[in-house]
């Protein structure tokens, strides 16, 4: 592009930024004032115009018409205030905005694929510009966060978390391509809503669902090979654990919610035994929530400590508890369970609630994964703390409003004594003189760096080892500067350091795992992944 539409591509556009000697080649000569800024000087008036926005919706659209103006001036602003604006183009704000998309639609920022698209979707996807992809993440918006069904508005996730891949990973934004799969919504608030963008139709489900959800996955292998990484998000659990198991053979698929959330929380988990003490398999877990992020975590840790210790994972699991919406997870109700929850049907009488269940059980970690907000009740936390000197409370539940328990709830009724993260993130707490700096327990530590040392090692498939991987990388990125602010995970100002390391980390495994093809193998895995990284400036 050149002149007018070299202003109108956002891949390309600078701005005031364009040189002199730009503006002559372009034909861009009185198109633009005679200024001419430095990116600096642009990222340091958008900061200024953005903090001056109250509320966190009109910074995400702020943020969004940045992406479609100039996307290297939005990545360099996400990457160098990125604890300032993750809240805003992440959780918990891209909440809200999946919520009220249909009213802030601007321009489509990626392919939304319904059922009048059946028996098209190889032509639906050959429409995309982009013709090289490497990262798919996919979402059908049935349980989008913890708000539940958002139908076709689901899409601002997929966004999400490309952008996320992009600046914390540095995978190249133009390899990236967020895709809403539409089967309906059966969100009557949507339904009834007249800005809605989606079908206006009840989910198709079965074997409609299941063939449109098929020919995509075909469509997607057909288009751009064996290589490209396919996220699932945000699928409702009676699908996600289908799709997983059925697609995992066949395809480079990853479920960011089942397989991502487990290795940030273990890495969590492992992170806080230097503050709580003790190995992983002397740990006795409760979870509030047995879903994709409860089960999933709950299998993670389980496989960690059968490799460490040597014990079948039949044995090790039997240290994990999970409480549903029903109650604690027994034996006796193993029947009527979903095949997911069956492993952790465990001999034990029935337990109602969450807190018969902290008194029965003695949990050292409490993690919440039940997309419920203020379950993480004062009784809770505090019978917690009198069976543990330093509880491990992990409320992961997205957004804020879903968070089992604030950090604020946490410390105060711990008395100082929790360690505490969140999926969502929350300011550091002052309590009796001394800060804690909450860490965000968030699967976006793990999936951009996942992502990219699939891409480094041209990975063919996901193995649960590389998810080990992954989290022994992060684990190790927490400093003693970290751990006496109280926290587990390290700061996100260092994301790209992480990411790389992860990267190095993950493509080491697949390596050895045989699943890597792209060669020779570089010697040096984080010095590579830290060159393979896209950078926004100029
Ligand atoms: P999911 O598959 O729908 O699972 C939700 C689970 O919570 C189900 O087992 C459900 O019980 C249980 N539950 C619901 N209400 C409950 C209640 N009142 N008491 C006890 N249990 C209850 O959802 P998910 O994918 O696991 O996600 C759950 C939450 O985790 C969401 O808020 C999501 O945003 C969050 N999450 C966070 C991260 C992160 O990185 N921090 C990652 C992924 C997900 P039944 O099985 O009986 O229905
Ligand atoms: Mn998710």
């Amino acid at each position: 592009a050149s002149g007018y539409s070299l202003l109108r591509d956002p891949r390309h556009n600078k701005g005031l930024a364009f040189t002199e000697k730009e503006r002559d080649a372009h034909h861009l000569r009185g198109l633009l004032p005679p200024a001419v800024a430095t990116q600096q000087l642009q990222e340091k008036r958008l900061m200024q115009n953005i903090r001056q926005y109250q509320l966190p919706l009109q910074k995400f659209i702020a943020m969004i018409e940045l992406q479609e103006r100039n996307e290297r001036l939005f990545y360099k602003l996400l990457i160098e205030n990125v604890t300032e604006l993750l809240p805003i183009v992440y959780t918990p704000t891209v909440g809200e905005a999946c919520q009220k998309y249909g009213s802030i639609f601007r321009r489509p920022q990626g392919l939304y694929i319904s059922l009048k698209e059946k028996g098209k979707i190889v032509e639906v996807l050959k429409n995309w510009p982009q013709k090289s992809i490497q990262v798919i993440v996919v979402t059908d918006g049935e349980r989008i966060l913890g708000l539940g069904d958002l139908g076709c508005q689901g899409m601002g996730i997929s966004v999400g978390k490309l952008s996320l891949y992009a600046a914390l990973g540095g995978v190249r934004p133009s390899a990236c391509l967020p895709i809403a799969i539409d089967v309906g919504t059966n969100n009557e608030k949507l339904l009834n809503d007249e800005f809605y963008i989606g079908l206006k139709q009840r989910r198709a489900t079965g074997k409609e669902y299941y063939e449109l959800v098929h020919e995509f996955m075909m469509a997607v292998k057909q288009n751009y090979g064996e290589k490209v990484l396919i996220q699932f998000e945000d699928f409702a659990n009676h699908n996600a654990f289908e799709l997983l198991a059925k697609y995992r053979t066949s395809h480079l698929v990853f479920n960011d919610d089942i397989q991502g959330t487990a290795s940030v929380v273990l890495a969590g988990v492992v992170s806080a035994l230097k503050l709580i003490g003790g190995t992983l398999a002397d740990h006795t877990f409760l979870f509030l929530g047995a879903g994709e992020a409860g089960t999933g975590i709950a299998e993670l840790i389980a496989y960690e400590v059968s490799k460490q210790t040597n014990v079948p994972i039949e044995e090790t699991r039997k240290k994990i508890w999970l409480v549903d919406s029903k109650g604690l997870i027994v034996r006796s109700r193993k029947d009527s369970l979903p095949h997911f929850k069956k492993p952790w049907a465990h001999e034990h009488q029935p337990v109602k609630d969450l807190l018969s269940a902290v008194k029965a059980i003695k949990p050292t970690v409490l993690i919440g994964s039940s997309g419920v907000g203020r379950t993480f009740t004062k009784e809770v936390i505090e019978a917690m703390s009198s069976i543990n000197q330093k509880p491990l409370i992990m409320a992961l539940s997205n957004p804020t409003s879903q968070s089992e328990c604030t950090a604020e709830e946490a410390y105060t009724w711990s008395k100082g004594r929790a360690i505490f993260a969140s999926g969502s993130p929350f300011d550091p707490f002052k309590y009796k003189g001394k800060t804690f700096v909450p860490g965000q327990a968030n699967n976006a530590y793990i999936f951009p760096g996942f992502g990219l040392g699939i891409l480094i090692s041209g990975a063919v498939r996901v193995h649960d080892d590389m998810l080990l991987a992954a989290a022994e990388a992060l684990a190790a990125q927490v400093s003693k500067e970290n751990y006496d602010k109280g926290m587990i995970y390290p700061p996100f100002s260092s994301i790209r350091k992480i990411s790389a390391h992860i990267a190095a980390n993950v493509a080491a495994k697949a390596y050895e795992l045989g699943l890597a093809t792209r060669r020779p193998r570089p010697a040096d895995l984080v010095k590579y992944a830290e060159s393979s990284m896209y950078s926004p400036v100029y």
